[in-house]
């Protein structure tokens, strides 16, 4: 169902989701299972629309969103697919002798009716791999794309309702109103993906109903090189998350942390990478994106001041372009190096070692993702050791999100609560304890009151040791 939104019909369509919910339909594996075949469906049958609607908003090479939208939420489809009945009868858990005869497990339930608020970077993944988790664990769902990426949310409003079920999943196109809407509604859980900003709004009003919330944020994840190892396959590991979606991308490595006698390589390896994936000149690329908005186009440009520009700078206002660009000479003061950048501007800071670059990381926000490109084992096991972050990636950017089998989410200020593969299932599931004993033998009378001394020695000793 796609509904036009106002605060009623919010709060209509969170009713009805309800009572479907009550229903008890989505909670079965067939109708999970099916849910998931349609959207798989969608997926590809629908795969040139929704990389047209992705060339419209992002000018994202179909290549690309093949690789980071389309292929990355139907790489998750099948493996939950194929694990979802193991998923859904839990684990057992070992039960204490003093307990016994008994048994006892987790059965995972659903949570009932979600609410997905989306982001413009990853418009299509970034709904709908969230949501493959919420159908997965059997709820119902809203789904709030981002109003910045019209055509991508247009394509969700017309696919949605035709291939899955439209009583348990719903689009709500719109702005901040309509996300404000919903999110006056009582929900089950919220599953959020945009900026801090924001989600200080988002969890101020879950704790109105004490709704749980999972907020996967951004931030500056700082990458760290060395000069050990190939620095040429360095700098196109870099270079190729970096600009991928033109810089756009919540794990996008935001600067490089760079030891003095590695500078001027790195710099120059950059440029070099560069111009091997993107050409001489990017605007002519038909695989380099565009920024989402001239809003967006102008607060990037502004930053092309605060540095010396080592390469790149080139830009263009209509069609929203901004070369990828290096920057070096940054102030740590200065908004490039303490706002997330999140567009292609790269600034490189000299640090004198590795442990000057840990101590530069831990003054700051825990990231979303940290890189360390180092050919020593020991300068690795330091960032392991002595960083935090949501991700940490070794001689390579960004990929760790393609990994269904790790978690994928922040950690303070770059959010709480993770998703993808069997975490995904989870998140959208309560882990519901079930504990069974047989009425009898009633071992449990050893524990009733009146506490006689024998019973108190029981409890010191035998009860201690068998438990
Ligand atoms: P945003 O926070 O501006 O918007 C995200 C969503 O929130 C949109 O659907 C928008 O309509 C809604 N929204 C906007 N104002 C609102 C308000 N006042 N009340 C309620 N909802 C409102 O984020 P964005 O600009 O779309 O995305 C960029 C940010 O998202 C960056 O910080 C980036 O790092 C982060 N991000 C994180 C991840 C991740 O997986 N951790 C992925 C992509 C982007």
């Amino acid at each position: 169902m796609t509904t036009r939104m106002n605060r009623l019909a919010a709060q209509k369509l969170v009713e009805s989701q309800r009572a479907y919910f009550a229903s008890g339909v989505t909670k079965t594996y067939a109708w999970r299972r099916q849910q998931l075949g349609a959207l798989e469906r969608l997926l590809t049958e629908r795969s040139a629309d929704i990389e047209a609607a992705l060339r419209a908003d992002l000018h994202k090479h179909p290549t690309e969103s093949q690789i980071t939208e389309i292929g990355f939420v139907l790489a998750e489809l099948r493996l939950i697919r194929r694990k979802l009945k193991r998923w859904m009868r839990g684990t057992r858990a070992r039960v204490p002798l003093a307990l016994l005869p008994a048994s006892a497990r987790t059965v995972p339930q659903p949570l009932g009716v979600v609410l997905v608020i989306g982001p413009w970077n990853y418009p299509i993944q970034l709904i709908l791999a969230p949501l493959v988790g919420a159908l997965a664990a059997g709820n119902t769902a809203v789904i709030k794309p981002s109003e910045l990426a019209p055509a991508s949310s247009a394509i969700l409003a017309e696919l949605i309702p035709a291939y899955l079920d439209p009583q348990a999943v719903a689009v709500a196109e719109g702005n901040a109103d309509v996300a404000g809407w919903l999110l006056d509604q009582k929900w089950d859980h919220i599953f959020y993906t945009g900026g801090s900003r924001v989600a200080t709004i988002v969890a101020e009003k879950a704790a109105r109903h004490l709704t749980p919330t999972t907020l996967e944020l951004g931030g500056k994840s700082p990458v760290f090189v060395d000069g050990t190892g190939n620095m040429r396959s360095v700098a196109r590991r870099i270079v190729w998350a970096k600009f991928i979606n033109a810089g756009q991308t919540c794990v996008a490595p935001d600067y490089v942390l760079v030891t003095p006698d590695a500078q001027d390589r790195l710099q120059t390896a950059l440029v070099a990478a560069i111009r091997e994936l993107y050409g001489d000149d990017p605007q002519q690329s038909a695989d380099y994106g565009r920024l989402i908005s001239t809003d967006h186009f102008l607060r990037l440009t502004s930053m092309l001041r605060l540095g010396t520009v080592v390469s790149g700078g080139r830009k263009e206002v209509g069609s929203r372009y901004l070369e990828p660009t290096i920057l070096a000479d940054v102030l740590p003061t200065s908004s490039v190096m303490t706002e997330e950048i999140f567009g292609p501007v790269l600034p490189v800071v000299s640090v004198p070692d590795a442990d000057a670059a840990i101590a530069f990381i831990n003054e700051r926000d825990k990231p979303l993702a940290l890189y360390v490109m180092s050919a020593r084992r020991s300068v690795r096991r330091s960032f392991l050791q002595r960083t935090s972050s949501g991700a940490l990636d070794m001689n390579v950017g960004v990929a760790h999100m393609s990994v269904p089998g790790i978690p994928f989410g922040g950690v303070g200020a770059s959010g709480m609560g993770a998703y993808h593969g069997r975490r995904s299932f989870y998140t959208f599931s309560h882990e519901r304890a079930v504990f069974s004993k047989p009425l009898s033998p009633d071992t449990l009378r050893l524990i009733y009151p009146p506490y006689t001394a024998k019973k108190s020695r029981f409890a010191t000793t035998l009860l201690r040791r068998l438990s």
